[in-house]
C-alpha cells in the first residue's frame, strides 16, 4: 500500500456520495460540498502517514467527539466511575433515541456513543466551569490528534445549539431519573461545542493510531491514554461505533470504528493502523456514505478485517 494505491481507491469510491446526504438537522452543516473525499492511514509498522484526496479540509468532529470525550473522562474519573454512570450495549437504535432508557426503564444511558451516553460522558469532565471544562476537551484533542489547529467552529456551535431540543430532551430526561447529576444546561453547550470542532482527516488517523498503538502516540513514542482505555474504546467502537449500522458495518468492514454527521469516520486497527476518512455525503444512518465504501476497499487492501 502506497499513497498512489490509496489515490485509486478515493477515485474508484468517490461517486458514493451520490448515494447519501449531507446533513441537513444542523444548518450549518447543510452549506458543505458533498463532493469531497479523502483518507489518511497511520501505517504503525513503518511509523509513516499516507494520504489522498481530501485530507487536509477541516470539517465538523461531530459524534466522533465521544472518542476522546470518553478517553478523556476516564482519565479524569477512572473506568469504574465511567462506567457505573454509562452501560456498554449496543442499542439498535438511532443515534438520538430516547427508547432504550424509556422502555427498558435503564437507569443509565445504554452506551457512551448514543448522544444520551456522550452527554453523561460529557457530565463527567473535571474542571471549574463549563469555559474550564471545554478547554480541557479542545486540548486533549489537540494531544491526540497531534494538531494544534484544532479550533471551535463557532458557526456550527452555534447552529448545533439553536437546533439541538432533542440533545436537550435527552439530558432533562437523564437529570430527571437522576442519571446524571451536573448542571445540565452547562454540560449541553459543552457537548454542543465538542461536536462543532474542526479536525481533518490526517487528525482523526493519529488518534485512531493512538487507540491502535495501545494508547502510545507512535509519531513521539509517548503515553497519552492507558493500554485498558484503548482496549475498552476499541471494543465499544466495534459494537456501537456506527449506531444501528454497526452490526453491518462490523460484518462487512470488520474494524473497530466511529463515524461522526460531519462525514467523518476512524477506524483504529490494533497493532496495525490508524484510519481517517472524510467525505460529508451521510446514508440513512447517518454514516459517510462514500467514507464506508473507501474504509471497506482500504480494509480489504490492508488485509486488516480483524476478525478474518
Ligand atoms: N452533534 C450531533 C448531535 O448531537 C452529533 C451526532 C452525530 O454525529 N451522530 O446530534
Amino acid at each position: 500500500m502506497n499513497d498512489y494505491t490509496l489515490k485509486q481507491l478515493v477515485d474508484k469510491n468517490f461517486d458514493y456520495y451520490k448515494n447519501g446526504e449531507v446533513a441537513n438537522y444542523i444548518p450549518a452543516l447543510a452549506e458543505v460540498s458533498p463532493k469531497q473525499l479523502g483518507i489518511a492511514v497511520y501505517d504503525l509498522t513503518s511509523n509513516e502517514l499516507m494520504k489522498a484526496g481530501d485530507v487536509d479540509v477541516r470539517f465538523a468532529i461531530e459524534s466522533m467527539s465521544k472518542v476522546p470525550v470518553l478517553l478523556l473522562a476516564i482519565k479524569d474519573c477512572g473506568i469504574k466511575k465511567v462506567f457505573e454512570t454509562i452501560n456498554t450495549e449496543p442499542t439498535g437504535f438511532a443515534f438520538n433515541s430516547i427508547m432504550n432508557m424509556e422502555i427498558n426503564h435503564r437507569k443509565h444511558p445504554m452506551n457512551p456513543f448514543v448522544n444520551a451516553g456522550a452527554i453523561a460522558t460529557t457530565s463527567l469532565i473535571s474542571g471549574k466551569d463549563a469555559n474550564e471544562k471545554f478547554e480541557r476537551i479542545l486540548s486533549f484533542m489537540k494531544q491526540i490528534c497531534d494538531d494544534t489547529d484544532i479550533t471551535l467552529n463557532k458557526e456550527i456551535y452555534l447552529s448545533e445549539s439553536k437546533t439541538g431540543d432533542i440533545n436537550r430532551s435527552l439530558a432533562y430526561y437523564m437529570k430527571g431519573n437522576q442519571m446524571i447529576d451536573e448542571e445540565v444546561s452547562e454540560t449541553l453547550e459543552t457537548y454542543f461545542k465538542q461536536c462543532s470542532v474542526n479536525v481533518t482527516a490526517t487528525g482523526i488517523a493519529k488518534l485512531a493510531a493512538v487507540l491502535a498503538n495501545k494508547g502510545i502516540a507512535p509519531w513521539n513514542n509517548q503515553r497519552i491514554i492507558s493500554e485498558e482505555s484503548a482496549t475498552i474504546v476499541k471494543s465499544i467502537m466495534t459494537t456501537a461505533g456506527l449506531y444501528d449500522e454497526s452490526g453491518e458495518f462490523s460484518v462487512h468492514v470488520g474494524v473497530p470504528a466511529k463515524s461522526g454527521v460531519g462525514g467523518g469516520l476512524m477506524a483504529a486497527i490494533p497493532n496495525s493502523y490508524g484510519i481517517g476518512v472524510f467525505s460529508p455525503a451521510l446514508d440513512k444512518f447517518g454514516n459517510s456514505a462514500a467514507g464506508i465504501q473507501l474504509l471497506k476497499d482500504t480494509v480489504q487492501e490492508l488485509d486488516a478485517d480483524i476478525f478474518q
